[in-house]
């Protein structure tokens, strides 16, 4: 009888995914050559978005394609599913998959059955009930929301440029942003500095003409970098003229109009939405155990505890930090520590098949480096405090020391190369979102209505 493969079954192409499965394919060359190992990827997209790299992708200094890595060039000894998981059944070890053939046929899920299994899903965007903001509201997490947003902000400052109506004109010039971590201040950051960029190309529009306005709940912002370089943050943007709001909530944002709980009223189109992840919700349809915030509960050495065979890591696991101080704190949701935990997951699996012992994961937090639109940042790394360009240059030099592949590396830099020697990009590509409408219209169909 002809023994079939130990199949790894990997879900998720984010962080953890891709350097799991990179350091599996690294460790298990043998196994996978003879066929007595198969790893499987099942990932919604067929790339590895490098999140810390959407901010500059909104502002155009780094194009979407190089924000991403392809994942069929990357892990090509691997076997990858485009598709996602729906369910989990650990105890039979079967996983049910949609993909875009079982959508497009109308046909059932595909049971994939697996020996280990790595659940990486990530996190979604944390909303809560605030009327209107299904709606209207737009979250900052993946690359198309990213360059949906830079088309936007541009797009905006066209229909204020164009229109008579001064209602419609303010309303198109006001941005909301809504959470102060890492994603909203520097998206906030890079966009309205490649706006005010852009203003000088408009004959009716100066920066001052536009309304920038950041609103956190808590008392401080960018709590990655400390609390002194979030007070320097809050300093730093509003001296850029940005409304920084403090201890402030969205009310509501019906009608277009975003309400805060201080009594403030904005008529804005833009309303971005950065208040935090939860864990994703595939992690509910498992029969894995859980921690009261919907992580799956793991133990140091990134098993899900009290299972066998279940490994996770990043956002969707509670990992404890056995570097803490204080007993049962768990590793933030970062890609620092998604990044290190992958690579002690991939090592412990190829540990636990050769019957070896597995290892603990431990990282003190470094620290975090984030920018603030061109030439501008802030970092607190390794107890060094950074502002202004210094932090912005350290933030390009780690980040790109960071991003996975030297091809990646090498386009980001031209880029940042070339982009030193001209002008910045400031055109906006929103007609890419409706590939059919001028055909449509040469056909007799009409244009398309704008949804926003
Ligand atoms: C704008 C922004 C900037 C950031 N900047 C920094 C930074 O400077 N420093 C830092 O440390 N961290 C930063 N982070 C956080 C960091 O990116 C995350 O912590 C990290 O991506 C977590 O890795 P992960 O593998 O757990 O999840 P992800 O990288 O999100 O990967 C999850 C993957 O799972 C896939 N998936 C989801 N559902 C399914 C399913 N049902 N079936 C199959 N696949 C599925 C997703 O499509 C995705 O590919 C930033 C995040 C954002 C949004």
């Amino acid at each position: 009888m002809v023994k079939e493969p130990a199949r790894i079954l990997v879900v998720g192409g984010g962080y953890v995914g891709l350097y799991t499965a990179l350091r599996l394919q690294r460790k298990l060359k043998s196994e996978l050559r003879s066929g007595r190992a198969e790893i499987v990827v099942v990932t919604p997209e067929p790339y590895m978005t490098y999140q810390p790299f959407l901010p500059e992708a909104a502002a155009g200094s780094i194009s979407p394609r190089h924000v991403v890595v392809p994942l069929r060039r990357v892990l090509d000894r691997c076997k990858i599913v485009i598709g996602e998981a729906q369910s989990i059944d650990h105890a039979k070890r079967v996983a049910s998959v949609t993909t875009l053939a079982t959508e497009d046929e109308g046909s059932d899920p595909m049971e994939l059955t697996y020996d280990e299994l790595v659940l990486a899903p990530g996190s979604i965007s944390r909303t809560l009930p605030v009327p209107g903001l299904a709606d209207h509201g737009i979250g900052f997490k993946t690359v198309e929301e990213a360059i949906g947003l830079r088309n936007h902000v541009i797009e905006q400052m066209d229909i204020a440029s164009s229109t008579r109506d001064p209602a419609l004109r303010d309303a198109a010039l006001t941005f909301v942003f809504v959470g102060g971590g890492y994603a909203g201040v520097e998206a906030l950051g890079e966009l309205e500095d490649m706006a005010r960029y852009a203003s000088r190309y408009y004959h009716n529009l100066k920066p001052e003409d536009m309304k920038w306005i950041l609103v956190e709940a808590s008392d401080r912002i960018l709590p990655e970098v400390g609390a002194e370089m979030g007070r320097y943050t809050v300093r730093e943007l509003r001296g850029r003229n940005i409304d920084v709001r403090l201890e402030t909530r969205l009310d509501t944002c019906e009608d277009r109009v975003a309400v805060l709980d201080d009594g403030s009223r904005f008529p804005t189109r833009t309303l971005v939405w950065t208040a935090g992840v939860k864990p994703h919700p595939i992690l509910a349809a498992t029969d894995l155990p859980k921690d009261e915030r919907g992580r799956l509960k793991c133990t140091a050495t990134l098993t899900v505890d009290g299972t066998t065979h279940a490994w996770a890591a990043g956002d969707a696991a509670a990992v404890p930090d056995v570097t803490a101080d204080e007993p049962g704190k768990e590793c933030a949701p970062n890609a620092q520590h998604a990044v290190r935990q992958a690579t002690v997951l991939g090592d412990n699996i190829v540990a636990s098949l050769r019957k070896q012992p597995l290892k603990e994961y431990a990282h003190r937090y470094a620290g975090s480096v984030a920018s603030l639109g061109l030439h501008k940042g802030v970092a607190h790394v390794y107890g060094r405090k950074l502002k202004g360009y210094p932090a912005w240059f350290m933030h390009r030099v780690y980040h790109l020391s960071r991003v996975p592949t030297f091809n990646r590396k090498a386009r980001v830099l031209a880029e940042w190369t070339l982009s030193g020697l001209f002008k910045r990009e400031i055109v906006s590509l929103g007609s890419l979102e409706h590939p059919r409408a001028e055909f449509e219209l040469a056909a007799g169909g009409g244009r398309p209505k704008e949804s926003s």
